[in-house]
């Protein structure tokens, strides 16, 4: 595993939110749980391509993308 995808409370409860990550990630790295919400599919996140579409779609905060071999994070 080479990021590391962080989903804030507030952002994670969003089901707008959680709709148009769905739609915008290229490797599926979001899904929605059964109330809506976002969920992080942890098995997909090596196919990250570091696009920073789902850091864009969010809110200021609400998604953060780490790498963890720099420990660089893209976020805004
Ligand atoms: S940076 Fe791109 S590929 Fe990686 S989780 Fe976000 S939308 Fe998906």
């Amino acid at each position: 595993m080479f990021i590391e995808v962080a989903v804030d409370a507030k952002s994670a409860a969003d089901k707008e939110l959680a709709k148009k990550l769905v739609e915008v990630c290229p490797v599926n790295i979001f899904a929605t749980d059964s109330a809506g919400n976002v969920t992080v599919v942890q098995e997909n996140l090596d196919e990250c391509v570091l696009c920073e579409l789902c850091v864009q779609a969010a809110p200021q905060g609400g998604v953060r993308v780490r790498k963890l071999y720099s420990g660089e994070v893209l976020e805004r």
